[in-house]
């Protein structure tokens, strides 16, 4: 059976406690540092040679010619066509309604004019081209690629470049044909620092793109904290997170796989449950004591929730959202009898998940919305991906001669006082 933590808000070092499970040290490891500095100063310097010499030995892949680093477009859609018909379905069924979702969160340009005749406004571009990691050394994840590439799609971005490592030179046909149903421009069988040194620099055969998106293990995670500035990021994800949070009226075997669903994700993952229920938190302990023997992760899944995992008690519901508050997850699951009523009060999460019905595994996969979200409290601060991560602003301002005459008077007083006088003539110049 699981240890699984057990915490109560009503216990005096609860809050000094649950600080305690959610505490992460992120990517701070020395010697990775030291490995990611060296690989990426290698590729910037080598391009292409380096990539090949970091792909032998990482990827153990004997690749001797850069041309080879290229999956030509033609494989992804043999890929496409050699897949069962099934998994070909439910890729294209995923896609659509990621696509459906993502239009909506397009930003459009706007513009309004202010009384003097001055036109305002914002005018909204995509990136010309985007960079796209997909994991791929211990496992391929073929909904990493739809979630990532989907919304860059959406957004307008002309070119999309893919990046994944291919261990022992194997290519997972699912992860192709994602690509092809996601519309990836290009391929590279490249993956770890080396590829987002490739994606940030560019090499003779990869080019540079201006944003590198997409999961990764810590070479990838340091690599794009590195290059971040030359390129822009989407964001550092930490371990996978669950909150669940239950008012007890839910069959505990399904809130037990669904904590089961990240922990089995990695030893560092984390699960919570919060109910004001007592009885049905043993409840759940029970359900997983014996759904652990079905689990063929169960090592994993054991290891997280007995490092990271808790199940709390709360006084009441007005309790849950506060816990659920502060820790801010990544995925929220609101297992409740009236969930709209719980998520109107809900502040910080990167994606809620209403109703018992509206299990967090849905989300990952096909419902609609990105699964790629703000984890270890960064929920308080930033959102899931999406098609804005690929839009960008700029101001519009467009003076008439009455606009540029009023605000001449302004910007010249405020010139003058900051000394600088090239600013205060170019406004005064236009003053009619
Ligand atoms: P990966 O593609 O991230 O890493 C493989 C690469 O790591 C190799 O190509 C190699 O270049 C590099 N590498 C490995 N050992 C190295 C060493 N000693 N020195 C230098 N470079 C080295 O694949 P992975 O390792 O399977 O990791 C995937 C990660 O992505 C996991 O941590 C997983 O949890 C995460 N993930 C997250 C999400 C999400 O949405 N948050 C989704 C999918 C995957």
């Amino acid at each position: 059976m699981p240890a699984i933590n057990r915490l109560s808000t009503s216990d005096a070092d609860f809050r000094q406690r649950l600080d305690e499970l959610l505490a992460w040290e992120s990517v701070s490891d020395d010697a990775v540092f030291t490995t990611v500095r060296d690989i990426l100063a290698d590729v910037r310097r080598r391009g292409d040679a380096a990539v090949l010499e970091y792909t032998r030995r990482f990827d153990r892949r004997e690749v001797t010619e850069a041309a080879d680093l290229e999956i030509p477009l033609f494989r992804l859609e043999q890929a496409l066509t050699a897949i069962p018909a099934e998994q070909r379905k439910a890729l294209e069924t995923a896609a659509a309604r990621i696509r459906r979702y993502a239009e909506r969160q397009k930003m459009d340009s706007w513009q309004y004019t202010e009384e003097d005749g001055t036109m305002l406004g914002q005018q909204v571009t995509p990136l010309d081209r985007a960079g796209l990691y997909v994991p791929g050394g211990k496992a391929a994840y073929p909904s990493s690629v739809l979630m990532n590439a989907i919304p860059a799609k959406v957004a307008g971005v002309e070119e999309l470049i893919m990046v994944v490592p291919t261990p022992g030179g194997e290519v997972n046909e699912l992860v192709l044909a994602a690509a092809a149903v996601a519309g990836v421009d290009r391929v590279f069988a490249v993956g770890g620092a080396q590829a987002v040194a490739a994606l940030a620099y560019g090499t003779e055969t990869i080019p540079a793109v201006d944003k590198i998106v997409g999961p990764g293990n810590i070479y990838v995670a340091t690599a794009k904290r590195m290059v971040y500035g030359t390129v822009g990021i989407d964001m550092i994800a930490g371990p996978s997170e669950i909150l669940v949070v239950c008012d007890g009226r839910t069959d505990p075997d399904w809130i037990a796989v669904d904590l089961f669903s990240q922990a089995e994700h990695d030893e560092d993952a984390q699960s919570i449950l919060v109910s004001p229920d007592v009885q049905f938190l043993d409840r759940v302990e029970e359900s997983m004591e014996r759904l652990m023997a079905e689990m063929p992760r169960a090592q994993i899944i054991r290891t997280s929730l007995e490092g990271r995992g808790a199940l709390i008690q709360v006084r009441d519901m007005d309790e849950a959202v506060e816990v659920a508050n502060h820790i801010a997850p990544e995925h929220l699951e609101l297992s409740v009898e009236d969930p709209e009523a719980v998520a109107a009060r809900i502040r910080h999460a990167g994606a809620i998940f209403m109703g018992r019905y509206t299990a967090e595994a849905l989300g990952d996969y096909c419902a609609g919305p990105n699964h790629v979200l703000p984890t270890s409290r960064t929920a308080r601060f930033s959102s899931p991906l999406g098609v804005y991560d690929f839009q960008k602003r700029s101001s519009l301002i467009h003076c008439s001669a009455q606009g540029a005459s009023t605000l001449g008077r302004t910007a010249s007083t405020l010139a003058r006082g900051e000394g600088l006088v090239a600013h205060a003539r170019s406004a005064e110049y236009r003053i009619k």
